[in-house]
């Protein structure tokens, strides 16, 4: 008994203590330092908690009870004293320090476009001006319309040029290219002369390096109509490279392969980081390319409705990655999508 009341009248010491001790607590960090102190895992009070064991069966729940008050009425206690503190500290500041109001405001950072977006924006106005119309399709494409009717059928050798994610639904695909635009526009409009360009994401299930993403965007270009010659091509993608690339640079076409086109054709830019004389961008070649061409296939005609004896056309696409990077001189593609603001903020 005379243990049990002997632990009351500590718990009344400890509060008497603990508020005297708050009354010269004047600042943030000492009442910090008291909470510690009386609030604490190891305060006084905690420690009567700790000691209700040695207490008879019928005394505990009456100290019990009495530390929990001591202890409520400890962080009460605090609360009023912290939030009479911050409250003075900051009447303090109000009237000693001064408010500057011509000191400069914090400069708000403007987001940008995206360099990608950027270029794909200048190719978008440069092929307005020569009457091409944007037309845009799908991502997702089935078997059908990424391969066979662009003429690369099951088992075609060119099927190993493009690396292709397959979705779990069979002969469904992520657009490798932006050519099954090419007969979906024709089937829409056939048998009117076409004059459109179809720019979107593509995909490749490659290993990602500095060179090669598995994701990347096309700009593809697709004329039909009647008497449409490899002279048009030619003429139309060389003043095509004048306005991107400005008034004098050089151009030339290599024969190339594509399954879709019939004579096909690579077109060169004349190296415009060294003029042609050769450096580390055009590899000493002086010359970069810039985009794959031709005529359109007469397969590809027909898959689109019109007849190949009838009707002619060219197409032609371009990486707008790859025209960015040599643009720029940016050394590894990965950048585009890496979203480190460092590099974003640069264009
Ligand atoms: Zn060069």
């Amino acid at each position: 008994m005379t243990d049990d009341n002997n632990l009351l009248r500590q718990l009344e010491t400890i509060q008497a203590d603990a508020l005297k001790a708050l009354e010269t607590a004047a600042d943030e960090s000492s009442l910090q330092t008291w909470r510690t102190a009386y609030l604490g895992r190891s305060a006084p009070v905690m420690n009567i908690f700790s000691r209700l064991g040695e207490v008879s069966k019928e005394e505990r729940p009456i100290i019990g009870q009495r530390a929990n008050q001591v202890k409520q009425a400890l962080e009460a206690a605090f609360e009023t004293s912290f939030t009479t503190v911050k409250e003075a500290a900051l009447q303090h500041s109000l009237t000693t320090q001064k408010l500057d109001v011509t000191l400069p405001g914090r400069p708000q950072s403007h987001g940008r476009l995206h360099p990608v977006t950027q270029t794909l924006r200048e190719i978008y106005a440069v092929l307005a001006e020569m009457g091409f119309q944007i037309y845009r399709t799908r991502d997702v494409e089935t078997d059908e319309m990424n391969f066979e009717l662009v003429n690369i059928p099951a088992h075609h050798p060119a099927r190993d040029m493009w690396d292709t994610f397959h979705m779990t639904t069979p002969g469904v695909l992520l657009r490798t290219h932006t050519s099954p635009g090419q007969v979906r526009a024709m089937r829409q409009y056939n048998p009117d002369p076409i004059r459109i360009a179809l720019p979107g994401m593509c995909y490749r299930y490659e290993q990602i390096s500095a060179r090669s993403e598995i994701q990347f965007h096309q700009v593809e270009l697709l004329t039909v109509g009647r008497n449409i010659t490899f002279g048009d091509l030619k003429g139309t993608l060389e003043d095509f490279a004048r306005r991107m690339y400005g008034d004098n640079v050089r151009t030339r076409l290599r024969p190339s392969y594509f399954p879709f086109t019939e004579p096909s054709a690579e077109m060169d830019v004349e190296c415009f980081v060294c003029g042609g004389k050769g450096c580390p961008i055009c590899k000493g070649a002086g010359w970069l390319e810039i985009l794959g061409c031709g005529m359109v296939h007469p397969t590809v005609l027909k898959n689109g409705g019109y007849d190949p004896t009838v009707y002619s056309g060219y197409a032609a696409g371009m990486g707008v990655e790859r025209i960015s990077i040599l643009r720029h001189k940016i050394e590894d593609i990965r950048y585009f999508w890496g979203n480190d603001v460092r590099f974003l903020e640069q264009f």
